[in-house]
């Protein structure tokens, strides 16, 4: 008993949702937390400016340069990146282990990078891809979302470009055709539902 607490928590509860731009990771994620509520998501840390309807301490801790930075030298972000060549987004680390002590299922929704480095730091967690069915569709979708500029589509698409082809290191690949099967699959993956 005494040794299993000194691994720390059990990190198999974690999931690590990855994937390109406007595949659908947020959608898919809300629904698993609609119908499963015990699972817990990660709010991140991002130098990126809120974007009209968000909320900070919700969807993100909207913060600056400079509390970024001394998160990062107070060693509190589980892992971190650049995404798409701009801004920075962080998991604090805190957080995330005090939900993995309760034993809840921990849900993270973060890019490739920041994957590989959860990977190095926690092997045993679940990794997931979620794949679009065709890069048409992706960019399909991320004009038809309407919140990016040209100038940031065409970024945004060529990070993908690159995230696609790593899905291969990933535990498991989902697909998001349909989001109601892909949500199913998550769940399945997440071992939330008996098999
Ligand atoms: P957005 O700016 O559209 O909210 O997010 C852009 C990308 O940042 C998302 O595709 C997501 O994967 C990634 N992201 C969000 N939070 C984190 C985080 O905490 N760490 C890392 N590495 N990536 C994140």
């Amino acid at each position: 008993e005494r040794a299993a607490a000194e691994q720390g928590p059990d990190t198999s509860r974690l999931t690590v949702l990855a994937g390109p731009t406007a595949v659908g990771k947020g959608t898919v994620s809300a629904d698993v937390r609609a119908r499963y509520p015990l699972v817990w998501l990660s709010v991140s840390a991002t130098t990126r400016p809120a974007r009209p309807g968000e909320v900070d301490g919700v969807h993100y801790h909207f913060v600056d340069d400079a509390t970024f930075d001394a998160m990062v030298a107070g060693g509190e972000f589980l892992e971190w990146a650049v995404v798409h060549g701009r801004h920075r987004y962080g998991t604090p680390k805190a957080p995330v282990l005090a939900r993995l002590a309760e034993g809840r299922p921990a849900l993270l929704e973060i890019d490739l990078a920041g994957a590989r480095q959860v990977r190095a730091a926690m092997p045993d967690a679940r990794f997931v891809f979620l794949a679009p069915p065709s890069v048409e569709e992706l960019v399909r979708r991320l004009v038809g979302r309407g919140t990016e500029n040209e100038d940031e589509r065409a970024r945004r698409l060529a990070t993908a470009e690159v995230e696609m082809a790593a899905a291969p290191e990933f535990d498991h690949v989902i697909v998001n055709d349909d989001v109601q099967r892909a949500t199913d699959e998550l769940i399945a993956v997440m071992g939330l539902v008996r098999r």
